[in-house]
């Protein structure tokens, strides 16, 4: 490319703040329109699991004074992983020897979102919904945002999640689909806590062969710049049939009422278990309906692309769908990064893209479907 070009991207997340890192490292004019209003708004406490793709992607995309920054704040490395029925009795159990502390494997969400944010307070504009866009007569970007005020570039990087109001306007044929699960996600912290020693490492699926699936997974933190408390992530899966509870209901309970629904669907778990959900923090719980994107066919490429969630929702089941997202910015910022014209990038991105991603969501789906033993 010749001249400089501005770079507009709809969406603060993981997969855009990874992207806006590497634009701004290599001189690119670059914008950030998010829609929460603060960089604190959210307080979700996910733990995410970081895999050699996200590793690779974050140090292509940060500098390295913010990749440590990153990695000083992840959760300490863990190397096992482990499957129980809800009697604790042990199904599987493998360990992934040679993690090394240089690597990440596993985040507290909002802990990295804050890391990814170093050094792009100028760029990063909160407050900003964008509502959806237009090709100007001279083939730039406009995005309008709902609180007033609109902003204009050469190119519109649609990173603004599983919702993409980029998305709907771009691809309006492109659906997310209800794959029939649904999570109640809290958290446990770990001080004080007693913890079972088969959850205590790693991450560890609990399955009681009746169609409710737990996650458990640790979170101590190597250091936490913002004082949050290593925590034990929390997460119980179900149809909506087997929670017996409608998603009118589901979505409008409160945290406790989340919380409770976990404690009576887990009633005839092993006492260790029960003990674990009735230590958990009861304010934490919140509901998630899990989506996948169905895939979809090229388009000839222009000034709007897609990036993560907005185009390959995936379902958590594979812990790989910020990692994803991370892999499009990393390949996203190579292209637009290397001297060829703007359209020819954004289609060299696509073709590797959008093959990925779909692929990805298959992967998922069928880890869904071998941790429920049925397809979903
Ligand atoms: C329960 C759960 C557990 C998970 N665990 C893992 C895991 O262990 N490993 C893993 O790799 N992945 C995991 N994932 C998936 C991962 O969270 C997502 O794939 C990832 O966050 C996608 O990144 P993104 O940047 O595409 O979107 P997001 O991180 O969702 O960011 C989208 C951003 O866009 C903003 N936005 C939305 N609409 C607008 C708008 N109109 N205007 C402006 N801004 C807007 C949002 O506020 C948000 O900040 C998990 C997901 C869930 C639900």
């Amino acid at each position: 490319m010749t001249t400089t070009p501005r770079i507009l991207i709809a969406g603060a997340g993981l997969g855009g703040l990874a992207l806006a890192q590497a634009l701004r490292r290599g001189g690119l004019d670059v914008a950030v329109h998010e829609q929460d209003p603060t960089p604190r708004t959210r307080g979700q406490g996910y733990r995410i699991h970081i895999d050699a793709n996200g590793n690779a992607a974050l140090r292509a995309c940060l500098p390295a004074e913010t990749f440590d920054l990153v990695r000083d704040t992840s959760g300490v490395n863990d190397d096992v992983m482990g499957a129980y029925t809800h009697h604790l009795e042990q199904v599987m159990v493998q360990h992934f020897p040679g993690i090394t502390d240089d690597l990440i494997t596993n985040v507290d969400r909002d802990t990295f979102r804050q890391g990814l944010l170093t050094g792009l307070d100028d760029a990063v504009h909160f407050g900003h919904t964008v509502t959806g866009y237009r090709i100007t007569a001279s083939g730039r970007v406009r995005v309008e945002f709902a609180e007033g005020g609109a902003d204009e570039g050469d190119l519109l990087v649609g990173a603004d999640g599983v919702g993409s109001a980029v998305r709907r306007k771009f691809l309006p044929h492109a659906e997310t689909r209800d794959v029939g699960l649904r999570c109640v996600y809290g958290r446990l912290p770990l001080a004080g806590a007693a913890i079972p020693a088969e959850i205590a490492h790693g991450f560890t699926w609990v399955s009681d062969g009746t169609g409710h699936g737990a996650g458990f997974a640790p979170l101590r933190f190597r250091s936490s710049p913002h004082g949050v408390p290593d925590y034990l992530m929390i997460t119980l899966l179900a149809s909506p049939e087997r929670f017996g509870v409608p998603d009118e209901d589901l979505f409008a309970r409160s945290p406790e009422g989340l919380w409770e629904l976990a404690v009576k669907e887990t009633a005839t778990w092993h006492p260790d278990l029960r003990e674990v959900f009735a230590q958990a923090d009861r304010e934490s719980f919140i509901p998630i309906a899990i989506r996948a994107g169905r895939r979809v066919q090229g388009w000839r490429p222009g000034p709007v692309t897609l990036l993560g969630d907005a185009v390959h929702t995936m379902p958590p089941t594979g812990g790989v769908g910020a990692n994803t997202a991370l892999q499009d910015a990393e390949t996203l910022a190579a292209e637009l990064l290397a001297e060829t014209p703007l359209v020819e990038a954004v289609a060299a991105y696509e073709r590797v893209m959008l093959p990925r991603g779909f692929d990805t969501i298959d992967a998922s789906l069928q880890m869904a479907a071998r941790l429920f033993d049925e397809a979903p």
